[in-house]
């Protein structure tokens, strides 16, 4: 029988609970490492008390960075069996999260389908799901239909939730006065924003926070909190909505500490590379160290079909510079909903930024499958390289299609190959080219 609602308040008591245990262990840490770390917020282990099949991880900058893969129906794409399939392909590939973004038909079966079946940790955004819960228009929903879905999403097992608690009727003036190229980009984030405007009243996610605060404490529930002012192009990074929000988020993250619920918080959206860092850091300070739940960030607006590239250019730079938790992008950003290939190339792009930031920032362990794989290659060990490789598919078919005329090498450079000559120079053996 647990005597603690929270991971969060098991540490403070110095509980060490069975995820925390499993976390310590797949970190390289001792739990007499980690336990503070949770205690203070620094990491968050999304682990709800009704997703019995969870295989925890920890969200933290000095955890191994990890990963969200976005999934879900929409109006157009609405097939839940393609889903899942899509969702177990994520989890093969090294997801550690899967968020059901899903906006159309009846959600409850799927989301209860992810936290029976689905390791990896779920989060779902309440609000969008009000609308389709509800099947009525957003003008017709109350502060509590909202607050009902959050306690029914907790409830089905969810491990995190997205709620955009930052922005107020104030946002309504700012977004009016501060004439940003692109408004609001995040969905929820626009649909609070909407409620507020057709309805007249305050953000009920904001107004009704103790609420929702009790809500995810029985449950174990982590707040995501939104950034509902996370800018979709360059030129709305950094400006005062976003910052303004951000402070806010700020304040909301020290009130969920107070009753022991665990806090992630999002971050931006589009960002120039010079940029990056200072975002990083400005969220740090301000959110006295909550893990940083970065979407993308993408750093030039002009390459659709690419940024799944973009966002890892941005993903590396911040997982780097502090952030812990990359959202991946998939080339169908901005154009269209994620086909299997797509998210298979979303994930790729985000393990590389999040493998790339956990050896630049000294994460325990992260290098020796770096330097596992320069000895094969020095060996010209190709079976050894297809074991160290992200994606050994891929690297062998391509090794494959075009074969060398020598199995040794590779056909780049045949006979020329460097790393041949330099093998047998250095034993002394004749070196054959022609
Ligand atoms: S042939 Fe060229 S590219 Fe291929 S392994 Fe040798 S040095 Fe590397």
């Amino acid at each position: 029988m647990r005597n603690y609602s929270t991971q969060m308040e098991a540490a403070r008591k110095g509980i060490i609970t069975p995820e925390l245990e499993i976390v310590a262990k797949k970190e390289r840490m001792t739990t007499e490492e980690l336990l503070p770390l949770v205690a203070s917020g620094k990491v968050a282990i999304c682990a709800n008390k009704n997703h019995k099949c969870i295989d925890p991880e920890g969200v933290g900058s000095m955890l191994r960075t990890k990963i969200n893969v976005n999934l879900g129906v929409s109006r157009d794409c609405k097939d839940y069996d393609v889903e899942m399939q899509k969702v177990m392909e994520a989890v093969n590939m090294g997801a550690h999260a899967i968020m059901d973004l899903s906006s159309h038909g009846n959600t409850i079966p799927f989301r209860r389908k992810l936290t029976s079946e689905c390791p990896a940790m779920i989060g779902t955004v309440p609000v969008y799901d009000s609308v389709i819960h509800y099947q009525r228009d957003l003008d017709t929903l109350t502060a509590k239909d909202f607050i009902d879905v959050v306690r029914l999403h907790a409830q089905d097992g969810v491990d995190f939730v997205t709620l955009h608690c930052g922005i107020t009727r104030k946002t309504i003036d700012q977004i009016r006065n501060h004439k940003r190229k692109m408004n609001i980009v995040s969905r929820g984030g626009s649909l609070v924003f909407a409620w507020m405007c057709m309805t007249g009243e305050e953000n009920p996610f904001y107004e009704y926070y103790d609420e929702i605060l009790d809500i995810c404490r029985e449950y174990d529930v982590t707040i995501s909190l939104g950034d509902a002012c996370r800018p979709g192009c360059l030129a709305d990074a950094t400006d005062v909505c976003q910052i303004e929000e951000l402070v806010r988020l700020g304040e909301l993250t020290k009130r969920a500490w107070e009753k022991d619920v665990q806090v992630m918080v999002e971050g931006p959206g589009h960002v120039p590379l010079d940029q990056v860092e200072a975002n990083m850091k400005v969220q740090q300070s301000i959110c006295q160290g909550a893990p940083f739940y970065v979407l993308g960030p993408i750093v030039t607006d002009v390459a659709p079909g690419y940024d799944h590239i973009t966002s890892a250019i941005g993903g590396a730079v911040a997982a780097m510079s502090g952030a812990a938790f990359l959202c991946y992008v998939t080339p169908a950003e901005h154009l269209a909903l994620p086909n299997l290939e797509d998210v298979k190339q979303g994930i790729m792009a985000s393990k590389i930024a999040a493998h790339a930031a956990d050896i630049a920032k000294g994460v325990r362990g992260a290098r020796e499958i770096d330097d596992k794989m320069a000895d094969a290659r020095r060996k010209l060990d190709w079976e050894a390289q297809w074991e160290c490789a992200m994606d050994p598919e891929t690297a062998k078919r391509i090794w494959n299609e075009r074969k060398p005329e020598h199995e040794d090498t590779c056909s780049m450079c045949g006979k020329f190959c460097a790393v041949r000559s330099m093998n047998k120079a250095l034993a002394g053996e004749h070196i054959d080219i022609l």
